[in-house]
């Protein structure tokens, strides 16, 4: 068996410099135009095919291994957030008010260290790879769908068809050394939604003469949080989050509407349908019994992440293998966190694996999106050889 540990530990460098160059250059969602030309011009360059505008600024790289045999697609996500870096680091972003705050950098270069060595290796392998270069995992920005979709749409599990998927995330709630292949559910499915309240306005002093949407907002961000209080079993995870309201323009206004919007979270389908239909109940029920209309638009932005139970085995052995010193948590790691590679793995056998890359004597241990993000880039090292090894395993069996 090839060492591609030891070769991540010699390809550092070219790693590092890579991620660095992304973290200094951020794009957000479906504008990584400079990021999919780099990523397009390193794989051009080992001599990969490589099909760009696959969903919109995505990049796909096709590997023909030597012997017939599956497809695997190996995903990485390449965009930032619209967040202001406050890390202070050489390499921190020029590039204002746009930051890589999630460590998507960081998986755009380990997939090119992987798609480095696995070209080396191309003699060995018995299938194909593809690699996935996917843009706005973070959102829709704009779009009708995000990335993982529209990738999709864009034929990236077609000829040829992708057997199994692999992918990866940098997981900075867990130290350096921690690496979870689980399987089952490992992230949850998400929703969006947006509450919009019209009611009547006025002047602030002569309330009884208006219908006030604040007041109605108030009630209904209250009421929502007994759904996972008192209506979904207190074993199974779910989570409602009002993250904005907006309303009102001067202290002596009573406007006219206020608008709420948020994120729903669950794992089980039985449960996400409960909260869903609760969530209208009691957002319609409020609003109405205030004497506002209530107009409530919900929209799935991903499934939850399904690990499957055989390539998630293989991932496994190829990980305890790899890192016998490491500690390996196999016990179904679950975050409330949501991932589009739910989307593709609804659709092909998936293994979707964390590597944790927080490091506190370093003070590297910031929370995803988080101003002051940042990551021990030792983890590039374990994410590339385990990601390179795990695929050239799965072309084995
Ligand atoms: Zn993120
Ligand atoms: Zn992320």
């Amino acid at each position: 068996m090839n060492d591609f540990l030891k070769q991540a530990e010699e390809l550092f460098p070219y790693t590092q410099t890579l991620r660095r160059d992304f973290h200094m250059h951020p794009e957000l969602g479906f504008r990584e135009v400079r990021t999919g030309g780099i990523v397009a011009k390193e794989l051009e360059t080992l001599g990969i095919e490589v099909t760009k505008g696959v969903g919109k600024t995505g990049v796909v790289g096709y590997l023909e291994g030597s012997k017939p045999g599956p497809t695997i697609l190996l995903r990485f996500d390449m965009d930032a957030l619209p967040i202001t870096e406050d890390t202070g680091a050489e390499y921190a972003s020029q590039n204002n008010g746009v930051m890589h705050a999630c460590g998507h950098d960081g998986h755009t270069a380990i997939g090119l260290t992987v798609a480095k060595m696995l070209h080396a290796y191309r003699e060995e392998l018995a299938g194909n790879i593809k690699f996935c270069f996917q843009p706005s995992e973070e959102g829709l920005n704009g779009e009708e769908m995000g990335g993982a979709l529209m990738m999709m749409r864009d034929g990236v599990l077609d000829s040829p068809k992708v057997d199994k998927t692999l992918s990866l995330h940098l997981w900075n709630d867990k130290p350096l050394g921690w690496i979870s292949v689980a399987k089952g559910p490992v992230m949850a499915g998400a929703e969006l939604f947006i509450i919009k309240l019209t009611g009547k306005g006025g002047h602030g002093a002569a309330p009884d003469t208006t219908i006030d949407p604040i007041v109605a907002a108030a009630q209904i961000i209250t009421a929502l949080q007994t759904i996972t209080s008192r209506n979904v079993a207190p074993l199974k995870p779910s989570v409602i989050s009002v993250t904005t309201i907006h309303s009102g323009t001067t202290f002596n206004v009573i406007p006219q509407t206020a608008e709420l919007s948020g994120t729903v979270r669950t794992f089980d389908p039985s449960v996400r349908k409960l909260v869903l239909e609760r969530f209208e109940q009691i957002a319609r029920g409020v609003a109405e019994t205030m004497g506002c209309k209530v107009e409530i638009e919900i929209k799935r932005v991903t499934p939850p992440v399904i690990n499957h139970d055989g390539v998630s085995e293989s991932v496994l052995k190829t990980a305890q293998a790899l890192f016998p010193q490491m500690e390996l948590d196999t016990e179904s790691y679950l975050t409330m966190g949501a991932e589009d590679m739910g989307y593709m793995q609804e659709k092909v056998d998936g293994c979707y694996f964390m590597i944790g890359s927080a490091n506190d004597e370093k003070n590297l241990n910031y929370n995803h999106h988080h101003p002051k993000f940042d990551f021990d880039e030792q983890a590039l090292i374990s994410g590339a050889a385990l990601m390179a090894t795990a695929a050239a395993d799965l072309l084995k069996t």
